[in-house]
């Protein structure tokens, strides 16, 4: 096997991806870039858990190899480059790589490593799990009763980079264009932005959707759009995802219209999925105030940007909110939060976010007793008032551990859940 960025491969096996899936060999090789600023301080505490889980759930049967590759200021340092071309191939080796945050950047041509990585990988499914830790400070009544995965698109909608500056050449030049073939009146002081929403984008997003919920046992999956004003892309987007529901997984879902009718009269058969649809500014009000109806969302790029910050707010914010850019081909994991660089090196960060993106790519592997573990682990600490300093400060009661002590605190509590098991 040739080397990444010169760094010589571990022993182990290549993961497959057949039909959307991967087939996870017994000692998969991980590629995982550790980050820049507090992402040492996570990677750190976060490896040894995901290793520990792992150890536990199978006894040495199974073992991750993990694989540095670069990006960021570390890539910089080393190669002169914020995200070499080698660490980008090593993914598409491996196929399933785990990162912390990345600084942004300033100049060299780089708008973001984060947005790169993606566009590089055609990672189009940006997965979000939202879900309430009790203990964790909340700012509602029922935090527990929120439990969703946001499907965000990735690749296209406003964020395609099709954009013109107020007063250039290229926005008269559009908005001429614009009155003189279409009759569309814009202000000829308007800067100008395109969103795509295209057939492929969408439907594809909402397959990876639906096969999660079936996989996850989910029975409600949503799709969120403004298709109400934006008829052809956002309602589009709506119709498509419709169309692959009742095309492509007609055994297993019922649409909203059809569940009011008979055979069904409002009741949803056991093993099937309710597809529905709601419309973006009213999704805001209902995940506040029903959040035990939705489960599986699946948005456009703009609205999932949105709703994914708002859903991690009702369960107490970023810290512990993880996620996954995703393909058929390939998944990369990483905390959502940034870099907060003031904290860099001091040992002091939460971990949490990492540590739920770990517990994803063990459910991405199949390996679903150690996500389990972890999970848990993680959960029974926080229970304990056991918490970093940007917990402990909003707990009555905690006690306030360092980014490895709350890693050692989930690793004794996963020995004591795996002993009683
Ligand atoms: P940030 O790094 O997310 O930090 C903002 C604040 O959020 C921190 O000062 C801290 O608040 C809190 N915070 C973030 N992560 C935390 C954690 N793990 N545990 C506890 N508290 C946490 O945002 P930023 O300062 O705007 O961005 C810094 C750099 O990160 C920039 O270069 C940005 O471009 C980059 N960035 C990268 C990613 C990514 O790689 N995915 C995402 C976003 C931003 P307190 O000070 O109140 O404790």
């Amino acid at each position: 096997m040739r080397d990444f960025n010169g760094i010589p491969v571990p022993e182990g096996e290549r993961i497959q991806a057949r039909d959307g899936r991967f087939l996870t060999p017994d000692h998969p090789i991980i590629p995982f870039v550790e980050g820049d600023g507090t992402g040492r301080d996570i990677w750190k505490a976060s490896r040894p858990v995901l290793d520990a889980a792992v150890a536990l759930a199978y006894g040495g049967r199974r073992l991750i190899a993990w694989y540095e590759i670069f990006a960021g200021e570390k890539a910089f340092q080393r190669f002169g480059e914020w995200l070499p071309e080698d660490s980008v191939d090593a993914v598409r080796e491996f196929r399933v790589a785990i990162k912390g945050p990345l600084t942004t950047p300033v100049g060299g041509g780089i708008r973001s490593l984060n947005v790169a990585l993606r566009m590089q990988l055609d990672l189009y499914a940006c997965v979000r799990p939202v879900k309430y830790y009790a203990g964790v400070p909340s700012p509602v009544k029922q935090p527990e009763a929120m439990d969703v995965v946001i499907f965000r698109e990735n690749t296209e909608d406003v964020y395609a980079g099709i954009e013109f500056k107020q007063g250039t050449p290229q926005a008269a030049k559009l908005i001429g264009f614009l009155q003189q073939e279409f009759g569309a009146v814009v202000r000829p002081d308007s800067g100008i932005g395109i969103k795509p929403i295209s057939v492929t984008g969408s439907k594809r997003l909402v397959r990876q959707a639906l096969r999660y919920a079936l996989e996850q046992g989910r029975t409600v999956v949503t799709l969120v759009h403004k298709g109400n004003i934006q008829k052809f892309t956002e309602g589009a987007f709506r119709d498509w995802g419709y169309e692959v529901a009742v095309q492509e997984f007609r055994d297993y879902c019922v649409t909203e219209a059809e569940l009011a009718q008979a055979p069904y009269h409002g009741k949803l058969p056991a093993g099937k999925i309710l597809v529905n649809d709601r419309i973006a500014d009213s999704m805001f009000q209902q995940i506040l105030l029903r959040p035990r109806d939705y489960q599986v969302i699946c948005t456009t790029n703009l609205n999932g940007d949105y709703l994914s910050d708002a859903c991690a707010a009702q369960v107490g914010g970023l810290g512990l909110a993880p996620g996954a850019n995703i393909s058929e081909e390939y998944a990369f994991f990483e905390a959502t939060h940034g870099t907060a660089p003031k904290y860099a090196d001091q040992d002091v960060i939460n971990p949490g976010s990492l540590i739920l993106s770990g517990v994803m790519l063990l459910q991405a592997l199949g390996w679903q007793e150690a996500a389990r573990l972890v999970e848990a682990g993680l959960g029974e600490t926080i229970r304990q008032k056991k918490v970093t300093y940007d917990l402990a400060r909003q707990m009555e009661g905690a006690t306030q551990l360092k980014t490895s002590e709350f890693a050692a605190a989930i690793m004794a509590n996963m020995q004591t859940l795996h002993a009683q098991s």
